[in-house]
């Protein structure tokens, strides 16, 4: 029975963003499951929408024996402290030491952390596990599609296998795949060949949807390669375009038996990413445009016009906390319109002081210091309160406990706006039902989320419109202020050279 020692640990970091992840951070887990040690992640990741929880399932069925080491993860934020990667990188490898020799590693990595220290997280974490293990134990990886793909990254594992959706519902069975393909690696007892591509130009987030083109067609397209050319595994990750350092972008990786294959696989994906450069870049609406095109829409429709507030998505690194979108509500005078989740615990306590019925006039959001955002002050009436424990029930967080903190509907004209105190991505309906609102019977949602809210709200919605009011993740990376990308790399698509 061979045995497989398992570590987690995840971060997409947003160097632009405003707070660093600490230690704490990973302890508590931020929407992912908190610090899990040896068998706690048994008890807690079965059934979860993870690589681990994914790679443990395959592992059973395959007759492996699974050696848990530890999981963690944060919520995106800006760098990863050094104090925090050394601790956790510490004790991730004493617990793999201490298994004794093992037949292989499997890593669930995210792929694009970047610490107070280090440019590439996941490549010195591969080559600290490799340093253990040595040359010839097989190391394979699992990645967020958003991964930022790095040469040592590459040449440290065996495979680096990726997610192939976004919104991420494949996250589980990503952790399968790579089950599967460290399978193939220990059934030749030899590493595979790999190709390693870079995308020449950034991709928005909220056009790597992978429920839209261009991408629905790419990763049609990237099984097809797999299959007909006869690779071992073919990814193709579109990267996470707001870590300022070399490596950041998207990027192919290929695995074959021979080389010649494994080029050849990698340069067929590459070439058509390359030219599908025109479709990644989409349009969006202005905060009030975008109100106003949802109000006209909402007249005739008999489903909620889904609003995406993508800059201030808090799965990129946004603080959840930006007024733009409902200034612009408030403006253009919308009715039956909801929008969460607005991150403000001095706000939700005010409202659980004042109680439900009451009156309160208060500066909501705005609290960041994001640029030209501030609170928002108006007098708001108290229509629901939570402790903020319920469970969501979309395939995005996959059914399970939510804890977002002490939380209340507040209702100003005709907009409600859901009042959290803890940030996750506002992508399943629960999030507005847990404080009383319904949203199918809203006409205008506003989503604080770039794409995963998708998942869930595609299917009640009329349609969904993007919008830039202001946040900490641009739609365009070309306006955020790089300063280590390499030379050449195009800052949105058919857009300028970072020279
Ligand atoms: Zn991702």
């Amino acid at each position: 029975m061979p045995r497989i020692a398992v570590a987690g640990f995840m971060h997409e970091t947003n160097t632009f963003a405003p707070a660093p992840a600490g230690y704490a951070a990973f302890e508590h887990g931020g929407g992912f499951p908190p610090f899990s040690r040896g068998e706690e992640i048994f008890a807690r990741m079965p059934g979860k929408n993870t690589g681990l929880s994914g790679f443990i399932a395959a592992a059973a069925e395959k007759g492996w024996e699974v050696l848990p080491t530890l999981w963690c993860a944060a919520a995106p934020s800006a760098h990863v402290t050094e104090d925090a990667f050394e601790r956790i990188m510490a004790e991730m490898l004493e617990r793999m030491a201490a298994l004794g020799p093992v037949d292989a590693v499997y890593l669930d990595l995210h792929g694009a952390m970047v610490t107070t220290h280090l440019d590439d997280g996941e490549g010195e974490t591969e080559a600290r596990v490799r340093a253990l293990i040595g040359p010839d134990v097989p190391l394979v990886v699992s990645l967020d599609l958003h991964g930022n793909l790095t040469p040592r990254m590459v040449a440290e594992a065996d495979a680096l296998v990726a997610y192939r959706t976004y919104p991420h519902v494949d996250m589980a069975d990503t952790g399968r795949r790579a089950a599967d393909v460290l399978e193939a690696r220990l059934a030749v007892g030899k590493p595979f060949a790999k190709a390693f591509r870079q995308i020449p130009f950034l991709m928005p987030i909220a056009w790597q949807c992978t429920e839209m083109e261009p991408c629905r067609t790419l990763y049609a397209q990237l099984a097809e390669i797999e299959r007909d050319m006869g690779l071992v595994h073919l990814s193709f990750l579109p990267g996470f375009p707001a870590a300022d350092f070399a490596d950041c972008g998207g990027s192919v990786v290929a695995y074959a038996d021979t080389q010649t294959k494994a080029d050849a696989g990698a340069d067929a994906l590459t070439a058509l990413i390359n030219a599908q450069e025109d479709a990644f870049a989409g349009s969006a609406f202005s905060p009030e445009d975008g109100v106003r095109k949802a109000m006209a829409l909402a007249a005739t429709a008999s489903r909620p016009v889904v609003i995406s507030d993508t800059q201030d998505n808090p799965g990129a690194g946004g603080s959840s906390d930006t007024t733009g979108m409902l200034r612009a509500l408030l403006a253009c005078g919308a009715e039956r319109a909801a929008l969460g989740l607005m991150v403000d615990p001095e706000t939700a306590e005010a409202a659980h002081k004042a109680g439900v019925g009451a009156e309160v006039t208060l500066k909501l959001g705005g609290k960041s210091g994001i640029p030209d955002d501030a609170p928002f002050e108006g007098t708001f009436v108290v229509e629901a309160l939570s402790e903020g424990t319920f469970d969501a029930t979309g395939p995005y967080f996959g059914k399970g406990p939510m804890f977002l903190g002490r939380s209340a509907c507040l209702r100003i004209g005709g907009v409600r706006v859901v009042v959290a105190s803890r940030k996750a991505q506002l992508a399943d309906q629960a999030m507005f039902r847990y404080v009383g609102i319904e949203p199918t019977e809203q006409a205008i949602l506003v989503n604080k989320s770039s794409v995963h809210f998708r998942a869930d709200f595609t299917p009640i919605a009329e349609t969904i419109l993007v919008c830039t009011a202001p946040g900490a993740m641009p739609l365009s990376p070309a306006s955020l202020p790089w300063k280590h990308l390499r030379p050449g790399v195009r800052l949105e698509p058919n857009g300028r050279s970072f020279a």
